[in-house]
């Protein structure tokens, strides 16, 4: 027999399996012999109080063997010479539109300006170490797109259980660890995503699909209202009369290609701010009211919002045990943002921390028309690139020097590895977002008391939250509003805000496509 049940463990009972099985044994009144098996169907942490907590739901199999549920990829079939779907970016939209497109039996066509996983590792470095911008290969721009080396956080606010389902199922298919599937928060780590995203290519290709890498896609072959297909920089064109664009949010060629063509887009308001970083041991004291976590607790995350008049000051893509990345994709700007392994072994901890922009923040820059919130984005991260002393060095302050205004005497190290720079960050950053974050850290400090430390540093600027440019598309159909055949996708096209999201928009298009064709 089976039972399903909810408890709640310390965190020395969820992580010894004899302990547990010892706690349920005793709570069911069962005979240690009857208990075959303990599977944890769903973990998650409650960290409210001063003690912190396991909730486990767990299914227990009494005198009945268990049989591991194997999780296997669908059955693709082959598409080698199926009707041909073109997929601009190999980003998480880009690659499971691919897997779907060919579960229902067409032949995705991916072009991707990026190198293959591997061969991105040397451009990272090229960033890191040498401060160069290679402006088709970079923590954004290759295969797997900003979710290869990313946190590989795999939350998501989307309601929709089974497409989520369906997005874990396929990651752990292609080879991440089953525990994704039982987490509240699953995350996987930058060391695990690229063998993961190499994993898939190799799946599209025995299956038929094209993947073109160091291909920029630099035009879209149209008439006055449908897609044709599209021209590669080097002059190359690929037709079909389906594409998916997901290009993702730091594409700004691609949104510029779309308003000089006069192709509909929308200006998006965003969420900028600045990336600050403290030592995990600080967040792991907040977070769990203890001197230091022990071995039975996770690195602490947090997630915060507040209200500062009329905007929200929050949290965004926090990194526990993780390093600052500089994701710029151009040259000429400083971007940040986060990641962590799968172990989250660092010492220190890292959040965006972004103000909440509104449409009418971007009126300096209406000339630009919908690319207004596009060049209000840029302008910092070229601020932040000057005042940095023009490398890849990002321009930094001690917290408590944040908020009185002080240039930070000196500053300690940090896990961003350009390095930084001590730079009062009212020069670099907009007065309201500045003006918005000091309120905002302030309150943080009455949530999680300790926050507030000169012993955190903040690297300025996070900027790439979301895309700051919307393609309208057909709700019902998924097609451009004014072209059809053209699938605004992902991220970059505003319907996704993160791996799980972004994949999912890739299937939901490319399920449309099946629809249209057939
Ligand atoms: C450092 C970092 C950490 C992150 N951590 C997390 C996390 O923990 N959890 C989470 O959910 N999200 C995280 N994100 C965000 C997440 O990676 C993105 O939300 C997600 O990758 C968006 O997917 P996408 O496919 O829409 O676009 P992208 O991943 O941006 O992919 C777009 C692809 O299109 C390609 N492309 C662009 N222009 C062209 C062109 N002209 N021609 C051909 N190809 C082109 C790009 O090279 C890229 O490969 C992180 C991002 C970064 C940078």
């Amino acid at each position: 027999m089976q039972k399903e049940l909810q408890i709640r463990v310390l965190p020395e009972v969820a992580g010894e399996p004899q302990l547990l099985e010892e706690t349920l044994i005793q709570k069911e009144g069962l005979a240690a012999e009857d208990l075959r098996h303990i599977e944890i169907l769903r973990s998650s942490i409650d960290a409210r109080a001063k003690q912190a907590y396991y909730n486990l739901k767990v299914r227990l199999y009494i005198n009945e063997g268990y049989e591991p549920e194997k999780i296997s990829l669908p059955n693709y079939p082959n598409v080698s010479n199926a009707e041909e779907v073109i997929v601009i970016g190999a980003g998480p939209a880009g690659l499971f539109a691919a897997l779907e497109l060919m579960e229902n039996g067409l032949k995705p066509v991916i072009i991707e300006r990026g190198k293959n996983a591997k061969d991105r590792i040397q451009d990272l470095k090229g960033i890191n170490v040498k401060h160069i911008v290679n402006e088709d290969s970079n923590y954004c721009f290759g295969e797997g797109g900003a979710g290869t080396y990313s946190d590989g956080k795999l939350y998501t606010r989307s309601k929709k259980r089974g497409d989520v389902q369906k997005v874990l199922e396929l990651l752990v298919g292609f080879g991440a660890v089953k525990q994704i599937l039982v987490d509240s928060h699953p995350h996987i780590g930058t060391n695990k995503l690229p063998k993961i995203i190499a994993n898939m290519r190799k799946c599209i290709l025995q299956n038929g699909g094209e993947i073109h890498f160091n291909t920029r896609v630099t035009d879209l072959i149209t008439d006055s209202s449908s897609i044709k297909g599209v021209v590669a920089q080097d002059g190359t064109k690929f037709h079909a009369k389906n594409v998916i664009l997901a290009t993702g949010h730091s594409a700004r060629d691609i949104f510029e290609l779309l308003y000089r063509k006069g192709i509909e887009i929308e200006l998006k308001p965003l969420a900028i701010g600045v990336r600050v970083e403290h030592p995990q041991s600080l967040i792991d004291t907040i977070q769990y009211s203890c001197e230091s976590r022990g071995d039975y607790l996770p690195p602490a995350a947090y997630s915060i919002v507040k209200q500062v008049g009329d905007r929200g000051v929050y949290s965004f893509c926090m990194c526990p045990g993780g390093v600052i990345a500089p994701c710029a994709t151009a040259p000429g700007e400083i971007v940040t943002n986060g990641w962590s392994s799968s172990r989250r072994a660092r010492s220190t901890a890292n959040s965006g921390i972004v103000v909440e922009l509104k449409p009418e923040d971007f009126k300096p820059f209406e000339k630009y028309g919908p690319l207004a919130a596009m060049e209000f984005q840029r302008s910092i991260e070229q601020k932040a690139w000057v005042e940095g002393g023009k490398t890849q060095t990002a321009p930094a302050q001690r917290l408590r020097d944040f908020i009185k205004g002080d240039v930070s005497a000196d500053l300690p190290n940090t896990s961003y590895a350009p390095g930084i720079t001590s730079v009062e960050l009212g020069s670099v950053l907009p007065d309201f977002i500045h003006k918005n974050l000091k309120e905002g850290f302030l309150k943080f400090d009455q949530s999680m008391r300790g926050y507030l430390t000169n012993d955190a540093v903040v690297h300025a600027p996070e900027t790439r939250t979301s895309s700051p440019v919307k393609i309208p598309r057909d709700h019902e159909t998924l097609q451009h509003v004014q072209i059809s055949g053209l699938y605004p996708c992902g991220e970059g096209a505003g319907y996704a805000g993160g791996i799980v999201s972004a994949a999912m928009d890739g299937m939901k298009c490319a399920k449309r496509i099946r629809v249209s064709t057939k």
